[in-house]
């Protein structure tokens, strides 16, 4: 299960990161930290139970790597590839994706309510019911993704495409859309507000 450590600074509500005892925000070697992680994500392939809160991350490669019940709420990547990924029960709710490439990766049930996307591409990826309510999208394409039953509540999407993606049961509505495209996708399967035809 996750790490639940509390930091131990006076009035901080974040869990300690893991090997460390404090939250990312109260670390004095963030950097040195960072450049454990990267060399930690190199070796292992496999990551259950961890806890990357806040943590930002960039100009990283992700090889068939998987991650279980893993925690990045509020962390940041930028310049992430990653292919063939799996994500089971992971948390990147309020995470920040910037120039990000996800190819070839497998979702189940995991968060991004919250999180903000730009400059991303996610393609050849099963996302299923997958948690995006609220998130706040800019140029961010979905290319042949399975997104079924997933949610995109109350969500802020611009240039955003969603190509050739399975979008049964998933539930658009209250989002605000503009330049959203859903071309060879099956939208009329989704859910919208009722006046708000695609
Ligand atoms: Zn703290």
């Amino acid at each position: 299960m996750f790490n639940q450590k509390p930091c131990p600074v006076s009035g901080c509500p974040n869990y300690a990161v893991s090997f460390r005892d404090e939250c990312y925000n109260h670390l004095e070697d963030k950097d040195a930290y960072r450049q454990y992680l990267y060399s930690y994500f190199e070796k292992n392939s496999m990551f259950t139970g961890l806890n990357f809160s806040y943590v930002p991350f960039a100009d990283m490669e992700f090889h068939e790597k998987v991650f279980l019940l893993v925690d990045f709420n509020h962390a940041q990547f930028s310049n992430l590839i990653a292919d063939n990924l799996t994500l089971h029960m992971c948390f990147l709710d309020y995470a920040l994706f910037d120039s990000c490439k996800l190819i070839g990766a497998k979702h189940t049930h995991c968060v991004f309510a919250g999180s903000r996307l730009r400059n991303t591409l996610i393609e050849d990826t099963n996302m299923l019911q997958t948690n995006f309510n609220n998130t706040d999208m800019k140029n961010v394409v979905f290319s042949e993704a399975d997104l079924y039953n997933s949610r995109f509540i109350a969500g802020r999407l611009e240039d955003v495409s969603f190509h050739d993606c399975n979008l049964k049961n998933v539930n658009f509505r209250r989002t605000f859309r503009q330049n959203v495209s859903f071309k060879y996708s099956n939208h009329e399967d989704a859910l919208f507000d009722e006046k708000d035809a695609v």
